[in-house]
């Protein structure tokens, strides 16, 4: 699947996606405006922006969730207008503000979303991953918003995906749960996963991220390491 070719050059087995002058528009306005990136095998590419910027739109066309209105996108080496289905079942998505049944335990919701992958990981290893093994038994409407969001990304991983997606993963939660949530990503790109990010959280970016793109208005404005962008920029 690697080193196919788009646009007549080589993915390299290093490049998991590539964008192309991607665009999207809903009506009168241009929420994606011609953006090209991309994002390297293990790294944590963090999309940094704020509120309208474009960054769920982005990330929800790469996850073969919406359409573009123009460009090119290559996910894992697969064209997303070709092959969502094999997108989809090679990544794992955390939307934003993730919410699943209120009466279903951790441990079902995780069994439950299992299920619908025809996955069959270890559940109680991915319970233990996220760190929600006194939790298991817990109704998802009784976590709090940290705990809800760790269940997310086990969530996320029932497949064992090579490249996940999170979006806003810390948005709203206080300090104490957001670091932990920082923990968990820092473990997944421990484990080599590839990890897309989208935050508003200029301290999130700096400290989880290799690479960071700024989006404002559809445009990416800077996209460097987070040390580059400091010392360039301030
Ligand atoms: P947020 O963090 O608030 O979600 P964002 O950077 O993720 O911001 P998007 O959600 O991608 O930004 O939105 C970009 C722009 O597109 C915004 O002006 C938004 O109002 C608009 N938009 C998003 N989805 C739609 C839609 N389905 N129909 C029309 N406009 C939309």
């Amino acid at each position: 699947l690697r080193g196919r070719s788009c646009w007549g050059v080589c993915l390299s087995d290093n490049v998991t996606i590539e964008v192309r002058e991607l665009t999207k528009r809903y009506g009168e306005l241009v929420a994606v405006n011609g953006i090209s990136f991309t994002v390297n095998r293990g790294e944590i590419f963090a999309f940094l922006g704020p509120n309208g910027a474009g960054k769920t739109t982005t990330v929800e066309i790469l996850e073969c969730l919406r359409k573009p209105t123009g460009g090119k996108a290559f996910v894992l080496g697969f064209d997303i207008g070709k092959n969502p289905r094999e997108i989809k079942k090679r990544s794992g998505v955390l939307p934003q503000d993730f919410y699943t049944y209120e009466r279903l335990t951790v441990r079902e919701t995780v069994q439950y979303y299992a299920g619908m992958f025809d996955a069959h990981p270890d559940v109680d290893e991915l319970i233990r991953l996220v760190d929600l093994e006194d939790k298991k038994n817990v109704l998802f409407r009784n976590l709090s918003g940290g705990l809800k969001q760790r269940l997310g990304i086990a969530v996320a991983l029932v497949n064992d995906p090579e490249l996940i997606f999170l979006d806003e993963p810390s948005a709203g939660l206080d300090p104490k749960a957001r670091h932990g949530v920082w923990h968990l990503i820092d473990g997944l790109h421990k484990k080599g996963k590839t990890v897309f990010l989208t935050t508003h959280y200029m301290e999130e970016a700096e400290v989880l991220a290799d690479r960071v793109g700024i989006i404002h208005y559809g445009k990416i404005v800077a996209l460097d390491s987070p040390q580059n962008l400091i010392s360039e920029n301030g």
